[in-house]
């Protein structure tokens, strides 16, 4: 439910409104703009009388939020979110690039793609350390230790580091941790997604494998709504009937969600198309329909890699792409 207050409404009374929405058992939200002043009441709000709040005297208007996330709404939270990480600003006025392997393997291949990867442009480091594979019998990513190589990364580098989290347990293992990744299988772990919700590191969440865009906002709306706004959204391909890709890249998703919601939102050009010579032409359409990001997976040997080889781009593709990318965002 949002509350617009008429300009002359006084602090004490904004108070007193805020104190009114608790004892109604709402948490209430402010959003001081340039011209208005709201109080977004958000929980549930269908025993509130709305003609009783637009009755008081500082109220000018009270209107219901029909779509069922709240925090992640735009109309709560009208100007961008903007993500700090490092030197990088997720939903800033320019790209953000993430890149790095599917899978950390070792030490060397670790360091020598963050090298590389920075050098071409990247500002932050991906790499799997808990891999969620369709088979048991695949690798399944060198779990702590990869960790440990993930962070001797970033010291080598410089660049902030992105990982996947598969389960509530693994949590005291991402202290380090830059931005904890939610993968596209565990987007509706609502477990993982509230404990998530009490760190105060940034998360990026990948849209599920057959899910909506809104169920994609209500599962930021679970890490939101337990304290943690830091949520970047990211769409990642989705099943489709074409076989052609290993998914079909939703570009509208971008728009939409950019109407929708506040949140970045980023774009995986990789799990999106699974063929490492499709993915420049999608990162580039990405880019050029308002991504405010890409993650990419680029490996220093690709026919050799444990994971995702036939996505991943060599470091040289991708400075190429890199400097294309750079054109992009300059021309818009
Ligand atoms: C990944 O980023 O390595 C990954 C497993 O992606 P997704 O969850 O999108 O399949
Ligand atoms: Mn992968």
């Amino acid at each position: 439910m949002i509350i617009k207050l008429k300009n002359s409404a006084t602090a004490e009374q904004k108070q007193q409104l805020i104190s009114l929405g608790e004892q109604l058992g709402v948490s209430v939200c402010t959003v001081v703009g340039a011209i208005d002043t709201l109080l977004g009441f958000i929980g549930d709000t269908t025993h509130i009388d709305i003609e009783q709040l637009e009755a008081l005297d500082i109220v000018d208007s009270v209107k219901r939020i029909q779509a069922p996330y709240k925090k992640a709404n735009r109309i709560i939270h009208p100007e961008n979110t903007t993500i700090k990480v490092g030197d990088a600003v997720i939903g800033g006025s320019s790209p953000v690039l993430i890149a790095g392997p599917c899978s950390v393997e070792s030490e060397e291949q670790i360091c020598s793609i963050a090298l590389d990867v920075k050098n071409s442009g990247a500002q932050l480091l991906r790499g799997g350390a808990f891999k969620p594979r369709t088979s048991p019998y695949a690798f399944q990513g060198l779990r702590k230790d990869g960790i440990k190589l993930l962070l001797e990364a970033k010291q080598v580098s410089g660049l902030p580091i992105v990982t996947e989290i598969m389960d509530i347990s693994q949590l005291p293992l991402f202290d380090d941790v830059d931005v904890i990744q939610v993968g596209a299988r565990n987007m509706q772990n609502f477990e993982l997604l509230k404990e998530l919700g009490k760190t105060k590191k940034p998360i990026l969440l990948k849209r599920g494998l057959s899910s909506t865009l809104e169920e994609l906002l209500m599962s930021a709306e679970y890490i939101m709504s337990g304290g943690n706004e830091q949520v970047i959204l990211c769409e990642r391909g989705i099943r489709t009937f074409e076989t052609a890709t290993r998914n079909t890249l939703d570009l509208s998703a971008i728009p939409v969600l950019k109407n929708l919601s506040h949140l970045p939102i980023i774009i995986d050009p990789s799990h999106a198309t699974g063929k490492a010579n499709l993915v420049p032409s999608m990162a580039r359409a990405a880019i050029a329909a308002g991504a405010d990001g890409l993650i990419i997976e680029v490996h220093n040997n690709p026919p050799c890699a444990l994971c995702d080889g036939q996505q991943s781009l060599t470091p040289e593709a991708f400075d190429t792409l890199a400097k294309s990318l750079n054109r992009i965002a300059a021309a818009l």
